[in-house]
């Protein structure tokens, strides 16, 4: 794999051009930090979140899935703490008023030496007039203060204009799961320590630039919580950090482009935290976090609500308020993240010598868009035979149908969007129903009944 060949701006434009995701509202010259999810994102992107179900939720026997409103009671927020303090440090350049996070500016200023999150904005202030950092947009010096920033979006309900309510956006999932707690302990009756999970929609109103789908301002999450005895909380914590690392492994990801970060600056509720990085193109950047939240979250909620969140142990008799794991990543960054790990440039050296280069992206099958790209070898002769083949294996899995160009412009087309097996159909399939399948990483191919293709590809593509 050659790694070092990938920069953020080729994947976005390889991303364009085959579709993987657009910026969004492009016709309309964008809106920052928004980007739109094409025929091949679409699929790639809902076989990365049943990857994460699969093992997460279909594979246990005490985790359970929710899907939680996005709009919730303001309280929750205020029991969350994020009406108070889902702040990011913000300050403006009076040249040319454009915003920044003064975390991320310096940054990138010290390129990555100084770490901001340990810092006051006191001290991010002076750090940025010490080391005269200016905007990175017009160059001038001419700061405002530091001064806080909600990055909850709102938005109001109510049927008149004085009657509205303000309400916001979620800007995580987790709290989904945090409010369902007494819901789903007893609907199914789960015995602490069990799990609830989620994937949805998350908002930030996030002003520094995005890196492509790194940070957007509407994105999804994956958040898993897992309820358990403080007295137990380190172990599950310890748990929960290698099933993420596993996961990832699993996925394909090279352990050499991962490595675990642990937070210099606990939040004052939490007991332990991490977070795992991921070695993108713009550097080591967070992956995914896990957390120890103590029992912090389910104790505000039931200050807040009234209702209390104490289990009754039904082995000691004992009443406590459950502690929390908190797995959390980020889909479009997991999505990223693969991408970048799957985008490859071979070099390839033909019969007579000739030099090539092919792009392709080595997904997991599982992530994979397509699964198997059906080729008539000609369109005239063998094109209603591949169209029933497309019939029969597409109840299956998701295929696509190419029978324009060379068989060998076809394969390059399906390596750069990784399909995994190309299924040629030719002049001996319509005599004894056998085709050709071409594997995408090492492009040997092998002859195979037709009754036989839905097995074997199966096989292929399953996550383990
Ligand atoms: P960051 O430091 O990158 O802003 P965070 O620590 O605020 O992230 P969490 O609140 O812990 O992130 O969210 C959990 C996960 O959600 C992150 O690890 C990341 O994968 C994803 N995530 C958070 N914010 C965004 C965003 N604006 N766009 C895309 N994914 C995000």
């Amino acid at each position: 794999m050659s790694r070092d060949c990938l920069t953020m701006d080729k994947l976005v434009s390889h991303c364009k051009t085959v579709g993987f995701v657009y910026p969004g509202s492009d016709i309309y010259g964008g809106l920052a930090n928004t980007w739109d999810y094409g025929p091949l994102g679409v699929e790639l992107k809902n076989n990365v979140k049943r990857s994460w179900w699969k093992r997460f939720v279909q594979e246990s026997t005490a985790t359970f899935g929710v899907d939680a409103a996005i709009l919730m009671n303001s309280r929750v927020w205020d029991a969350s703490g994020h009406t108070a303090s889902f702040n990011d440090p913000k300050l403006d350049c009076k040249s040319c008023k454009t915003r920044y996070r003064a975390d991320t500016l310096i940054e990138e200023h010290s390129k990555g030496a100084v770490n901001p999150d340990t810092m006051t904005y006191e001290e991010m202030g002076a750090y940025i007039a010490e080391h005269h950092v200016n905007c990175p947009r017009c160059g001038n010096h001419n700061w405002t203060a530091i001064r806080q920033f909600n990055m909850m979006f709102s938005t109001s309900r109510g049927v008149t204009e004085e009657g509205q309510d303000l309400i916001y956006l979620r800007p995580e999932t987790a709290q989904g799961e945090f409010v369902n707690f007494l819901n789903v302990q007893r609907t199914t009756r789960a015995k602490v320590p069990f799990g609830i999970a989620q994937i949805g929609k998350s908002f930030r109103n996030e002003i520094t630039p995005g890196n492509f789908i790194f940070r957007t301002i509407e994105f999804e999450q994956m958040e898993h919580q897992w309820f358990c005895h403080a007295d137990d909380g380190a172990r599950f914590y310890e748990e929960y950090k290698s099933k993420a690392w596993q996961y990832l492994i699993d996925l394909g990801f090279d352990e050499s482009e991962l490595r675990f970060k642990d937070h210099e600056k606990l939040a004052h509720y939490a007991a332990a935290a991490c977070d795992i990085n991921y070695h993108f193109p713009i550097g080591w950047s967070e992956l995914n976090g896990i957390h120890n939240r103590t029992d912090y979250d389910l104790t505000r909620h039931q200050e807040y609500s009234g209702k209390s969140m104490a289990y009754l142990d039904p082995v000691t008799n004992t009443r406590f308020v459950p502690s929390v794991i908190e797995y959390s990543i980020g889909c479009d960054r997991l999505l990223l993240a693969v991408l970048c790990a799957a985008y490859d440039e071979e070099k390839l050296v033909d019969d007579k010598g000739r030099e090539d280069t092919r792009v392709v992206m080595h997904f997991h099958p599982f992530l994979a868009p397509y699964k198997v790209a059906i080729l008539p070898l000609q369109k005239k002769e063998q094109g209603s035979k591949a169209r029933e083949v497309f019939a029969t294996l597409s109840k299956h899995f998701m295929c696509t149908f190419d029978d324009t160009g060379s068989i060998g412009k076809r394969y390059r087309r399906q390596d750069q969007i990784g399909t995994p097996f190309c299924l040629t159909v030719d002049f001996d399939t319509l005599e004894d129903d056998t085709v050709t399948l071409r594997d995408r990483d090492s492009m040997e191919q092998i002859r195979l009944p037709l009754s036989e293709v839905v097995d074997y590809v199966q096989s292929r593509i399953q996550f383990n």
